[in-house]
């Protein structure tokens, strides 16, 4: 396993769409070591999730795991996920503002995110999966798939509500940590 480079907004990668995996190539080394690549990568960063082209691989693959995080301390635990071409399912007209952050990018804002998704993924040992997810976790779900597709959570953040992380804490933290650990309490993950 190795910690890759993170490419930061402006790096073209970040703005392709990356292509489906075939079954057929899952369990071929190449693959299975850009997963283990992914998850190192993400854990060094204190990430979330962590989509392939962010390392500079366009291919349809992503990782998720909160486990307490320090960068995003509200967020609910989720055990490691691997998401081979992964999708999902609005399934209700609810949504929620988030103050989402990302790897690739300095600052962070308010956007808005579905809350109640149906996720469809194949894993790492090629097993397809189709599950719930709601609030946070799905916000992260749906940031991850926006990576995969080149949009970055500046395309869809309220420009009036960009901030560095320095003042997010200073001026923001508290009244949005407090937002949402009352609204991630109520509908889960
Ligand atoms: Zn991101």
């Amino acid at each position: 396993m190795t910690v890759r480079r993170i490419l930061s907004i402006g790096h073209p990668t970040l703005r392709v769409r990356a292509g489906e995996v075939t079954r057929h190539d899952i369990s071929r080394p190449a693959i299975q070591e850009l997963v283990d690549d992914l998850i190192d990568t993400m854990r060094h960063a204190n990430g979330s999730g962590i989509a392939a082209n962010q390392i500079g691989e366009p291919v349809r693959i992503m990782v998720m795991e909160v486990d307490d995080n320090p960068r995003y301390p509200y967020k609910p635990p989720f055990p490691l996920l691997v998401a081979i071409n992964p999708e999902y399912e609005i399934l209700d007209d609810r949504t929620v503002i988030i103050n989402e952050g990302c790897l690739s990018v300095p600052l962070r804002g308010e956007l808005e995110r579905h809350v109640n998704v149906r996720v469809r993924y194949t894993d790492r040992q090629g097993t397809d999966h189709e599950r719930v997810l709601r609030g946070l976790t799905a916000g992260t779900w749906q940031h991850e798939c926006d990576h995969l597709d080149g949009v970055l959570v500046v395309d869809r953040i309220d420009p009036r509500t960009l901030s560095t992380w320095e003042e997010f804490d200073r001026y923001h933290r508290d009244s949005f940590v407090e937002r949402i650990t009352r609204f991630a309490a109520e509908v889960g993950s």
